[in-house]
């Protein structure tokens, strides 16, 4: 059996507002959206993977709060786990734009307003459950 890859992904909340980042590729996900972050590398925590990213893909400084429950499959053999995180430093841009090229803060309300990339679609309902209760 082949070993899972975690890729983490970032609930970075401020202002009750959850920060989601529209992919500029590959061409088969450009235009939707994820929750911010990328594979954890050998050797190398979750969390610390998840500070990195953020970092590099956003030009913040981040601390995690906490695990939002819950394992979500993608293609083999990666598998999404997500942590809410705050912003201790930078206010987030698309730095990576090989990555991403538009970001937006949503509320509870607009949450389904952009298109989810499908397999994020469970994670973000989980982090609404524990953000906001919804
Ligand atoms: O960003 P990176 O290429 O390291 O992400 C690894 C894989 O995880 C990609 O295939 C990406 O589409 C996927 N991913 C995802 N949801 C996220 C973050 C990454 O499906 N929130």
């Amino acid at each position: 059996m082949t070993e899972l890859i975690v890729v983490v992904g970032a609930a970075v909340l401020r202002d009750g507002r959850l920060l989601a980042a529209r992919r500029s590729a590959p061409v088969e996900l450009a235009g939707r959206w994820e929750l911010p972050g990328g594979k954890v590398e050998p050797g190398e925590s979750p969390e610390r993977a998840l500070v990195r990213e953020l970092r590099e893909e956003l030009g913040v400084e981040a601390e995690v709060v906490e695990a939002v429950p819950g394992e979500f499959p993608l293609r083999a053999p990666y598998v999404l786990r997500v942590w809410t995180a705050r912003l201790v430093d930078g206010s987030a841009e698309p730095l990576a734009l090989q990555d991403h090229d538009e970001l937006r803060w949503l509320s509870s309300d607009e949450l389904w307003d952009v298109d989810w990339l499908d397999q994020d679609v469970p994670a973000v309902r989980e982090v609404a459950r524990l953000a906001w209760g919804v």
